[in-house]
């Protein structure tokens, strides 16, 4: 009988070592959890695969350091003036540079459309069909050749027109992600995150991070109370035991 009295110990023993985590189990459980949550609050969102990888390279281009209401205004004002990619591509940047004005930074994105067009010509054709065959990386990397095209403009691109799995990091990811220390001191986010996140959870959680920066873990005064995440996140519980 004292044989047998031992055995539930040694299945405790057994599940205990089976459930040790390390420090990077942990820290991808953590990334679920919120991957999650942001779910749970937002819904989940269905990619918008209406516009080509072109369309959407000369939008995210429009779209840096400026509001959605103004990159849009600025593609439309676009299309307004020109007919075609082909004329855009004949066209002065000075004169691209005032059809999308409303952007701001007209002038460097004037010429790094008129840079990207071009240099597409040249290539033998005004589309971007020629990164289908690479790897996403290779694309990734391919995109920022291009002049003014940075890490997060050939991930969006990547990620949303040509199903390449690269996580795109703008302000609000890297600050969120930071807060929640989801990112290490001396990692690149981009990297970590292309990583970490499943490629089937990229595009949602990107945008529901973006959401989540710019309604409530906002840069100057982020609201802790109300977050969802707080239960998991450093910051946001430092801040309220010093509050
Ligand atoms: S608890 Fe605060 S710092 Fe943390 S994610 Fe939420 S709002 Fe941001």
């Amino acid at each position: 009988m004292e044989g047998l009295d031992i055995l539930p110990f040694i299945h405790y023993s057994l599940n205990l070592s089976t459930i040790i985590m390390t420090d990077e189990d942990k820290r991808v459980e953590n990334l679920f959890w919120v991957r999650d949550r942001l779910e749970e609050r937002f819904g989940p969102i269905e990619k918008d695969r209406t516009r080509s990888p072109l369309d959407t390279l000369i939008q995210t281009v429009l779209s840096q350091n400026t509001t959605d209401n103004n990159r849009d205004r600025a593609e439309k004002s676009l299309w307004q003036a020109f007919d075609s990619y082909e004329e855009i591509a004949e066209a002065s940047k000075e004169t691209i540079a005032e059809a999308i004005k409303t952007a701001g930074l007209q002038h460097q994105k004037a010429k790094t459309i008129k840079g990207i067009l071009t240099g597409l010509r040249e290539m033998g054709g005004l589309e971007l069909d020629y990164l289908d065959d690479l790897s996403a990386i290779e694309t990734w990397e391919n995109l920022m050749e291009f002049d003014g095209v940075g890490k997060k403009t050939a991930a969006v691109v990547s990620l949303f027109a040509l199903d390449k799995p690269i996580f795109p990091v703008d302000t609000h990811v890297r600050r969120v992600t930071s807060r929640l220390e989801l990112i290490k001191s001396g990692e690149n986010h981009h990297e970590t995150l292309t990583e970490l996140v499943p490629d089937k959870d990229m595009y949602q959680l990107h945008l529901h991070l973006i959401r989540h920066g710019r309604e409530t873990c906002k840069s100057r005064t982020p609201q802790c109370r109300d977050c969802v995440l707080l239960d998991r996140c450093p910051t946001g519980q430092k801040e309220l035991d010093n509050d």
